[in-house]
């Protein structure tokens, strides 16, 4: 396994690679969650390539760009457990060298709702910092968490829009046996708090079995997840929507997906879920 800290380093090590080439990108912090990419671009890539690198272009003024958990040793255990070629793990100078970057990908309407809502910029933040990574890991195919199921639809329109040639695929989340999403921001939750967050899964859960399994239409499935929520205190709301996969309206039946960000105590967290309306 090559660890490439330049752009220079990545290159070389990338033009050794021969087949097919998959990428999974990351802030670091890997979790079984990042191990489930890693593993599920092996099983359909000749060779894999994993970034690591908290992106400064994503994060607003009051985020938590500096105590990001950064556990870069063991992140090398985890790429190497599972069979990655290449780490690129490059500093900020060596990806933005000329400081903030003039020019950006702007992700459009949906870039403004849900998380983009609370977090101005953020999206135009992450997709060039995924548009940079795709031209410097030039990959066949790129694995991303439906855990940021927001994130996942923009940079899949972004490759259609740009024409960017790679194949953008989806990956399931990954849950604690209780029914967390692993996040790294996890590690930032007391044990209270960690038991209050499990309400946002819960929820989920209801709403998708209000729908497959007791044929609720979609204003009994947002009614019966938003019920659960209310019951817990400690635990703020931001949303609960129901969709389409693609992040627009609910469909009256079919395919849709249900997505939740709520605050608990000083700890935003997102999930989804999809759910299929009768
Ligand atoms: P990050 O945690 O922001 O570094 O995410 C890096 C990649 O891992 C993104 O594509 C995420 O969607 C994905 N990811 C994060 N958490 C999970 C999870 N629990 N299950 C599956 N993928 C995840």
């Amino acid at each position: 396994m090559v660890v490439a800290r330049s752009r220079a380093e990545l290159a070389a090590a990338r033009a050794a690679l021969t087949g097919t080439v998959g990428v999974v990108m990351t802030m670091g912090a890997l979790h079984a969650g990042h191990a489930s990419l890693l593993r599920t671009a092996r099983a359909a890539c000749d060779h894999v390539v994993l970034t690591v690198f908290v992106n400064p272009l994503q994060f607003g003024p009051s985020e938590d760009f500096d105590r990001y958990p950064r556990t870069f040793d063991n992140d090398l255990e985890i790429a190497a457990a599972e069979g990655a070629d290449i780490v690129f793990a490059p500093t900020v100078d060596e990806m933005y060298p000329g400081g903030q970057p003039a020019v950006l990908v702007t992700p459009g309407p949906l870039g403004e709702v849900l998380e983009g809502a609370t977090r101005p910029g953020h999206f135009a933040g992450a997709l060039t910092v995924v548009c940079k990574l795709l031209h410097l890991t030039r990959p066949d195919v790129a694995y991303f968490g439906e855990k940021d199921y927001q994130q996942l639809v923009l940079i899949r329109a972004m490759a259609r829009d740009l024409d960017l040639g790679v194949e953008i695929r989806g990956v399931p989340t990954v849950r604690e046996p209780d029914g967390l999403a692993l996040s790294s921001r996890n590690r930032y939750l007391s044990p209270a708090d960690r038991e209050r967050a499990l309400v946002l899964s819960r929820a989920l859960r209801v709403g998708a079995e209000a729908g497959a399994g007791l044929g609720e239409s979609p204003d009994g499935i947002l009614a019966a997840a938003r019920s659960v929520i209310a019951q817990t205190p400690g635990v703020e709301l931001d949303y609960l929507v129901l969709t389409d996969p693609d992040l627009g309206p609910a469909p009256q039946h079919g395919p849709a997906r249900l997505l939740v960000a709520a605050r608990v105590s000083a700890t935003r967290l997102i999930d989804n879920i999809p759910v299929e309306i009768p």
